[in-house]
């Protein structure tokens, strides 16, 4: 069972999300559980106030230490020790597959969503946060990039999707971008599925989905084609010529 946790100060985002389609059945089959603890929950503050102006000025306001720090202290207890925790950020390292399915091993995770203009930079050096970000733009808090990354991640869990393969053959899980896919009707408004699909010859459908596995990766994303080809310099070397027989007269001296 793997357990997700996520601080934030809007923990109905992420549950209404989670609760949908293949995570939905996910948590309903007890592969996975996603908590969402109010961080508001855990302020002493009078007014229930989480935020306040950053001292030096500028604009905006940033989410308080106590409470995150006191929320953070609840989960662990209840986990029993110290998982990884990643703080949503547009400075973090960029999140991707090979990431998620570093982090689909863990059996323990806990996001941590900023709002605001952030976090006292305390709270994130007290919680040792990994900084995590989702893309480089700037969106109004950290439920979007956390929602982003338990979808990803828990579709890597086994037993989530119907067939675990699914996620083996698809974009980036062998450093390509997938090849284009159809299904009926065979024909649709004059637009053939390529023949070779229909063929029922699986050797041929593997070679020309990998060519178009190819071809769509060197034009939509150059600079994944250019590691696929520095990572397998065997599939793009010239055919080894076939050595001459030297038919040498035999001298039987
Ligand atoms: N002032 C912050 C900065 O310049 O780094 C941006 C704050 S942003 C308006 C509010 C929160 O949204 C952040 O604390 C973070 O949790 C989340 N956030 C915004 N963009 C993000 C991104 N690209 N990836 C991950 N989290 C993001």
């Amino acid at each position: 069972m793997k357990n997700y946790y996520v601080m934030t100060l809007f923990p109905e985002m992420i549950q209404n999300v989670v609760k949908e389609s293949i995570t939905g059945r996910a948590i309903e089959k007890g592969l996975m559980q996603v908590k969402a603890y109010d961080i508001r929950n855990f302020t002493k503050d009078a007014h229930n106030h989480v935020d306040d102006y950053p001292y030096g000025g500028g604009a905006g306001m940033l989410m308080q230490v106590q409470p995150i720090v006191d929320c953070y202290q609840h989960i662990v207890s209840e986990i029993g020790h110290k998982p990884r925790v990643l703080f949503m950020s547009p400075q973090g390292r960029t999140f991707n597959q090979q990431m998620a399915e570093e982090l689909a091993k863990e059996d323990n995770l806990i996001f941590l969503c900023g709002h605001y203009e952030g976090v006292d930079e305390r709270a994130l050096e007290i919680l040792e946060v990994e900084n995590v970000s989702i893309g480089d733009y700037v969106l109004t808090g950290g439920e979007l990039p956390a929602l982003s990354m338990i979808d990803s991640i828990s579709r890597l869990v086994h037993g989530v999707l119907n067939k675990d393969a699914s996620h083996e053959i698809e974009s980036f899980s062998d450093g390509l971008l997938e090849y284009p896919q159809y299904t009926r009707p065979a024909e649709y408004n004059g637009l053939k599925v390529p023949d070779i699909l229909l063929s029922g010859d699986h050797k041929k459908v593997d070679e020309w989905r990998h060519a178009q596995s190819l071809l769509r990766t060197k034009e939509r994303r150059p600079d994944l084609y250019a590691a696929y080809v520095a990572a397998n310099p065997e599939e793009f070397a010239p055919p080894k010529k076939r050595r001459k027989r030297v038919h040498r007269a035999c001298n039987s001296e």
